[in-house]
C-alpha cells in the first residue's frame, strides 16, 4: 500500500470546507466514531479526543469542532511523537457539564442516552451528509493504493456493526463495499477501479481522482500496447523457431549428401533459407524463381524436413 497516495488524498479531503452544519456534524461524527474516544480527565471532566497520524485529518477535526461552536467546547490540538519517528496529532474537545446534547448531536448516543454502535440514522438522512460521513470515515481510517499496481481502497472499522452500517450507507451512494475481518477488525474494501474512482469522486477528492484516472488510462493503454507487442513477438518467435529448425536440417543434409544431393526442386528453397534465416515463408516464396505461394513453400519445406528425418 502506497501511503503517500493515501495522504495526498486525505490532505485534499481535509481541505474541503462544507458550509452546511448537517454535513459538518456528519463528518465529525464519523471522525469520532472511527478515531475518537471519550476520556475522563483528572478533574473529572469529559473530553472528546480524536487521534490521527495525518495532519490534515487533525486540522479538519479541529475546524469542525470550532465550526460547530453552538457546543460549549474548548478545543486543543497537540502533537505527540511516538518512537521518535511517527507524529501523532490529538484534537481534544472539552465538554461542558451538560454534555448529553453534544453527544446526541454528533450521533454518539441516542435519545435514551444509549451508545450508538453503527451510524446514527439521523446523522445521514440526506445524500450530502452520507457523502460527508464517508469522507470522515476515510479521513479517519482509510487508505488507497496508487493505481500503478493493483487497485485497492479500504477503511478499517473498529467494529463489524459499524462496518455494516457504513456499507449500507455507501450502497445508497452507489458504492458497494465488501467486508473482510482482519485481526478482530472489520475492513471495508473496494477492488474495482471503477468503484474506487466513484468513491473518490463522491468523497470529493477531485485532484487525487484526476491523478488516479490518468494513471488508470495510461495503464489500460499500456496493457493494450503490451498485448499487441506480445502477439507480434509470439508470431515472430514462431517464425524464428521454425527457421532455426529448418536451417539445422538443411545443414545436416548438406553435410551428408552435399548440395547436389538435395533434389533439384527443393535445392533453391534450401539455399535461400540458409541465406535468409529470418525471412517468412511468404518472403522466401517471393525470392524464388519462378516465385512460389506461401503454401507451396510450406509444402516444399516439409519435404526438406522429411528428407532430413529419413537420413
Ligand atoms: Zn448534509
Amino acid at each position: 500500500m502506497n501511503t503517500s497516495f493515501s495522504s495526498e488524498t486525505k490532505n485534499e479531503l481535509a481541505r474541503i470546507v462544507i458550509g452546511d452544519k448537517c454535513c459538518q456534524a456528519a463528518e465529525l461524527s464519523a471522525l469520532l466514531r472511527f478515531n475518537g474516544r471519550l476520556e475522563l480527565t483528572r478533574n473529572k471532566r469529559k473530553t472528546l479526543c480524536i487521534t490521527t497520524d495525518n495532519a490534515g485529518t487533525a486540522r479538519k477535526a479541529f475546524k469542525l469542532f470550532k465550526s460547530l461552536s453552538e457546543f460549549p467546547l474548548t478545543v486543543i490540538m497537540e502533537t505527540k511523537k511516538r518512537f521518535n519517528t511517527n507524529r501523532f496529532y490529538m484534537v481534544r474537545a472539552q465538554l461542558d457539564i451538560e454534555n448529553a446534547a453534544v453527544l446526541k448531536k454528533l450521533g454518539l448516543i441516542d435519545q435514551e442516552k444509549g451508545l450508538v454502535f453503527g451510524v446514527a440514522p439521523e446523522m445521514v438522512k440526506s445524500r450530502c451528509c452520507k457523502r460527508a460521513y464517508l469522507r470522515g470515515a476515510f479521513l479517519a481510517r482509510g487508505s488507497v493504493s496508487r493505481p500503478g499496481g493493483s487497485y485497492h481502497l479500504e477503511i478499517t472499522c473498529p467494529s463489524y456493526e459499524l462496518a455494516e452500517s457504513v456499507q449500507k450507507l455507501s450502497d445508497g451512494l452507489g458504492i458497494n463495499f465488501r467486508i473482510i475481518e482482519r485481526k478482530s477488525r472489520a475492513v471495508l474494501y473496494l477492488k474495482d477501479s471503477e468503484q474506487i474512482a466513484d468513491c473518490m469522486r463522491i468523497m470529493g477528492a477531485n485532484y487525487a481522482l484526476l491523478e488516479f484516472e490518468n494513471i488508470r488510462a495510461f495503464k489500460s493503454m499500456k496493457n493494450q500496447v503490451n498485448r499487441q507487442v506480445n502477439c507480434e513477438t509470439a508470431n515472430l518467435e514462431k517464425t524464428l523457431n521454425a527457421s532455426i529448425r529448418q536451417v539445422e536440417v538443411i545443414q545436416q543434409l548438406i553435410d551428408k549428401i552435399a548440395v547436389q544431393g538435395i533434389p533439384e526442386q527443393l535445392r533453391e528453397l534450401a539455399l535461400l533459407r540458409l541465406d535468409y534465416p529470418d525471412a517468412t515463408l511468404r518472403e522466401l516464396g517471393e525470392m524464388m524463381n519462378p516465385s512460389l505461394s506461401k503454401s507451396g513453400v510450406a509444402y516444399r519445406m516439409r519435404k526438406i524436413e522429411k528428407l532430413g528425418e529419413r537420413l
